[in-house]
């Protein structure tokens, strides 16, 4: 008895059977994922755009509930993930921005180009990878403690540039000489900042750009931070996942089934935070 799949290399429908149409009058609603949790799970945000995605599931057996949902693929070279990806950075931005004021210290906007004759973003990231070992030993030497928020851009002409927020009070001079005598160039930027909203801004400007651009290289992170940078905490679900692969057929059946042993199907996480919930 084997349910029919759709072939592999057939292209995704516009109306694809979601989860949610499955099970939409089970949703009960009123509960609201808030703060980040919602950034990331807002449901009437864009889909996420790669067919084939898993579906996963989990089970509360203290209260008979079933939770399936199908999580974002969380690309950046998805559209809508991408944006959404972008969106958190600026949260991330903004709140380690205003946490490292808060404490006192000093921040700037950075801008360290690659060297001038770089015309590519293969070539930018490998110069940038053998130079930047270099220069961020000389950073940290020079600005102990340091803490930064980098991303990456391709310019005009190709140019690869990367851009921080950081801690480090160091003048242009500083990064124009070190970053000539490292490998990278010798254009290179550093202003103060004077509020922290100005962070997110800045990373959501070149982040954006940073999207367009589809084919930078495997495992490079257009986006990093320095492993202290202050994050907002976030909840996680208290579940164990199971990964039911991308059937909607070997989903329905498992709802189904669900179902019928009287248990609740909830199709999204936005019950799952219930921090903000006022008890009834
Ligand atoms: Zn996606």
């Amino acid at each position: 008895m084997s349910t029919p799949r759709r072939k592999a290399n057939s292209a995704p429908k516009a109306n694809e059977t979601s989860i949610r149409d499955v099970t939409a009058d089970n949703v009960p609603g009123g509960r609201k994922a808030t703060g980040l949790n919602a950034l990331k799970n807002n449901p009437t945000q864009t889909p996420c755009e790669t067919p084939y995605r898993p579906y996963m599931k989990a089970c509360d057996y203290a209260t008979k509930t079933v939770y399936f949902i199908r999580p974002d693929c969380k690309s950046w070279s998805c559209k809508p993930c991408a944006a959404r990806r972008a969106q958190v950075w600026r949260v991330y931005a903004d709140f380690g921005g205003d946490a490292l004021l808060a404490q006192g210290l000093e921040l700037s906007f950075v801008t360290v180009t690659s060297h001038r004759l770089v015309r590519s973003v293969t070539a930018g990231v490998a110069v940038w990878r053998k130079a930047w070992p270099k220069l961020s030993a000389r950073w940290r030497r020079a600005s102990p403690g340091v803490q930064y928020l980098s991303v990456s851009e391709r310019g005009k002409v190709g140019n690869f540039h990367t851009h921080l927020i950081t801690t480090a009070t160091l003048p242009t001079r500083w990064y124009k000489d070190n970053g000539a005598s490292t490998g990278l160039g010798y254009q290179a930027k550093a202003v103060p900042i004077v509020d922290s909203f100005e962070c997110g801004g800045y990373v959501t400007k070149y982040l954006t750009k940073a999207i367009a651009i589809h084919n930078w290289p495997k495992y490079w992170r257009r986006v990093n931070t320095s492993r202290n940078w202050p994050k907002p905490e976030e909840t996680e679900t208290p579940y164990d996942w199971t990964n039911l692969g991308a059937d909607i057929l070997r989903v329905k059946f498992s709802i189904t089934t669900y179902a019928r042993l009287g248990w609740t199907i909830e199709t999204s996480l936005e019950g799952l935070d219930t921090s903000q919930v006022q008890a009834t």
